[in-house]
């Protein structure tokens, strides 16, 4: 674990009745897009960061080539041309 003094997670004083304490914010991860055409990515996790991280590797993302960074269409028409150009 992380030395207290080298955390960086954004923290929130939250009054109690007793005391003041440190609330850590559980920051939300955005919607992944596409690189090509913008579109939403399906079958990739978003929305609190615990909740990302107790997912499974292979829940996280598809198992195709170029997941979570180009949509299927996109890779499909890209791999297409690549294919013509070549032959
Ligand atoms: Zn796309």
């Amino acid at each position: 674990m992380v030395r207290p003094s080298l955390r960086v997670a954004k923290t929130r004083k939250v009054r109690t009745p007793s005391q003041t304490k440190i609330r850590r914010i559980n920051k939300k991860t955005k919607k992944a897009h596409c690189s090509q055409c913008g579109a939403d990515l399906h079958g990739v996790v978003f929305g609190h960061q615990s909740k990302v991280r107790k997912t499974s590797k292979s829940e996280r993302l598809p198992t195709r080539v170029h997941a979570g960074y180009m949509c299927s269409r996109c890779l499909k028409s890209g791999i297409k041309a690549k294919a013509r150009v070549t032959s």
